[in-house]
């Protein structure tokens, strides 16, 4: 636990939320700012900054929690879709540092832009990217 976290408070019951689902370590509640209606975070109980620093084992059960909270907010919405959101740094938009998943219900027209706007990359600066990146994954 983090002491100066909102989502850590959430987990300990010192600021009320409206929690949707829970297990053992994950919690879903709803965003206090929706983007769509429905709008939620699935949370790890624990607290991890970013998605770089959960366990794997962990993340396997939070992805879990994403996929059956997404599947429930579709039937409950009635939504077209659902976009899963996460920001990992300030760069990012992440204000809350806590691991978090965002649930945003879509639907026709409903005017949301998450557009990334970007513009197409040639072959030679793919193959650059590509390069740097395989090394860190060996
Ligand atoms: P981020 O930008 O860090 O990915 O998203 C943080 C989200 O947490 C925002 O969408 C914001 O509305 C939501 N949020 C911030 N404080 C609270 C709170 O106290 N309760 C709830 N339910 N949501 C919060
Ligand atoms: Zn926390």
């Amino acid at each position: 636990m983090d002491e100066n976290c909102v989502f850590c408070k959430i987990v300990s019951g010192q600021i009320p939320s409206t929690k949707i689902y829970e297990d053992e370590n994950s919690l879903a509640f709803l965003d206090i700012n929706p983007a769509t209606n429905g709008h939620s975070l699935v949370i790890s109980k624990k607290h991890y900054a970013t998605l770089l620093d959960i366990p794997g084992a962990e993340l396997e059960e939070l992805i879990l929690a994403v996929q059956k909270t997404g599947a429930a907010t579709m039937k409950a919405t009635k939504a077209d879709g659902f976009n899963v959101l996460q920001n990992n740094g300030a760069v990012s938009g992440q204000v809350i540092h806590h691991l978090h998943f965002h649930i945003v219900p879509r639907f026709k027209n409903d005017s949301l832009n998450l557009s990334l706007g970007g513009k197409k990359a040639g072959q030679a600066e793919l193959a650059e990217w590509q390069k740097r990146i395989k090394k860190h994954l060996k």
